[in-house]
Order: structure tokens, then C-alpha cells, then sequence
């Protein structure tokens, strides 16, 4: 037994909230008749669930990927002016999405899965899953500054969250810095430093919650392993 919810989730179809979503617009059919509310309990053995009118089939393994993205790609599944997306650098059958974004020019870890409980958690806040991100600016920063951006400052009228920032060295002229954030708003490395007056040259991410992509060429990608994947639950 297992509610329908957790059963379309497992399926690949979308993460648990997203298919109650899909049970409310009553796109989902127990046995030939429209379920439309959420917490019902099915026999995964024996009813015949559909979505969209076709067969539901139970899936217990997920993939679970790191890419080491390059720049020059965009993070989703179809670009509207036809640019490579990272799903051109990854064959595999399965209908895997990517767990969050990066910036076209941003490089390094990104993770992709068809499961979409999983992703939804990793991207919810509450989660705080810690991402690192090498950066490097146009210019030296002040103390001043970096104090500031480990504080929190304003973005779209909300305080960026305390974060860990570690100054490496000077590279031609500009700071190169390790930077931790446990949220994940939307280019928020590159707002936070351009708030300030920086242009930010090169991001990487080099970690996503403890997954790295050590050892992988840009535009590479390998499997996780099964300890990778526990780390992520
Ligand atoms: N922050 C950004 O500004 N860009 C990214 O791609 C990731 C985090």
C-alpha cells in the first residue's frame, strides 16, 4: 500500500507535491475512475493507475548524474533560441531533469535525476543544502565588503542568509574567492557581488552538497555512487 502521490513521484512523473497538484486537476485515474483528492491510499500490486490516460508503471531506481557543466550551455530541458542545453551532453533513457540552474556562463557541478522527490527537496529552503562556488571579481575586495556579503545584504528586498566567504588569492588583479550559500535564489552569486559594485569574471560551483566533479573535463558527466546518493538523503 502507498499513497498515490508517493507512487506517481516514484514513477518519474514529478516530485510528490507536484503530483498532488496533478491529482487535484484530476489528470490521475485509479482503476478507470478520477481520483481528484490528495492522501488516497492505493495497492501498488493491483490498482491500475493512469495519468493523462496512460498506464502509470511502478520505477524503484532512479539515476542520479553530476556534469561538470561548461560554459556556453543553458541549464534546461529546451532553450527557445535553440542553444545546446546540458541534456545534449548526457545519453541516457531516462527522463532526467536538472536539480536547480546554473548561469549560461557558469561552470561545474550540476546535478540531474528523474527523481523528483529528491530534487525538490535539495531545492527547498528549508533543506539549507550547502553549495560552494569559486569566484573570481574584477578587482580586489575590500574588507569592508566581504564583511558585508558574509553578514547578508539585500537582494530583491530580502537579506541574503550569513554565508561563509574565504579569500584564496589575487589572480590578475581580481579576488578569487570560496563562497557557501545554503540558499539557492536566482543568480544569487552574481547579484550579491554586482550589488556591490563587482563584476563577477568566473563562477564555478565546485560542490553541491559534498558532490564534487573532481576529475571530470567540462562538458564530462559519471553516475553517482550509491554513498553520493545516501549523502544527498
Ligand atoms: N549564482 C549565480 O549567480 N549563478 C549561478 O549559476 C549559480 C549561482
Amino acid at each position: 500500500m502507498m499513497r498515490l502521490n508517493k507512487f506517481l513521484a516514484h514513477a518519474g512523473i514529478a516530485s510528490r507535491r507536484k503530483c498532488d497538484d496533478f491529482i487535484k486537476a484530476g489528470f490521475v485515474k485509479v482503476n478507470g475512475k478520477v481520483v481528484d483528492r490528495v492522501g488516497v491510499v492505493i495497492d501498488e500490486k493491483k490498482d491500475t493507475v493512469t495519468f493523462k490516460g496512460k498506464i502509470v508503471k511502478p520505477r524503484k531506481r532512479f539515476v542520479y548524474i553530476v556534469l561538470n557543466k561548461p560554459k556556453g550551455v543553458v541549464t534546461t530541458a529546451s532553450d527557445q533560441f535553440k542553444r545546446k542545453t546540458v541534456l545534449d551532453l548526457i545519453a541516457v533513457p531516462e527522463r532526467i531533469y536538472p536539480i536547480g540552474r546554473l548561469d549560461y556562463n557558469t561552470t561545474g557541478v550540476l546535478l540531474l535525476t528523474d527523481d523528483g522527490d529528491l530534487s525538490h527537496r535539495l531545492l527547498h529552503p528549508n533543506y539549507k543544502v550547502v553549495k560552494v562556488y569559486r569566484v573570481l571579481l574584477n578587482r580586489v575586495i575590500r574588507p569592508i565588503d566581504l564583511h558585508r556579503l558574509r553578514n547578508g545584504i539585500e537582494l530583491d528586498g530580502k537579506k541574503t542568509q550569513p554565508c561563509k566567504i574565504s579569500e584564496l588569492r589575487i589572480v590578475d588583479n581580481g579576488s578569487l574567492l570560496e563562497v557557501e550559500l545554503t540558499e539557492g535564489r536566482n543568480r544569487q552569486v552574481r547579484r550579491m557581488f554586482e550589488t556591490l559594485d563587482y563584476k563577477v569574471r568566473e563562477l564555478e560551483r565546485i560542490s553541491f552538497g559534498g558532490i564534487t566533479a573532481r576529475g571530470l573535463a567540462p562538458g564530462e558527466w559519471r553516475f553517482l555512487t550509491k554513498k553520493e546518493v545516501s549523502l544527498l538523503k
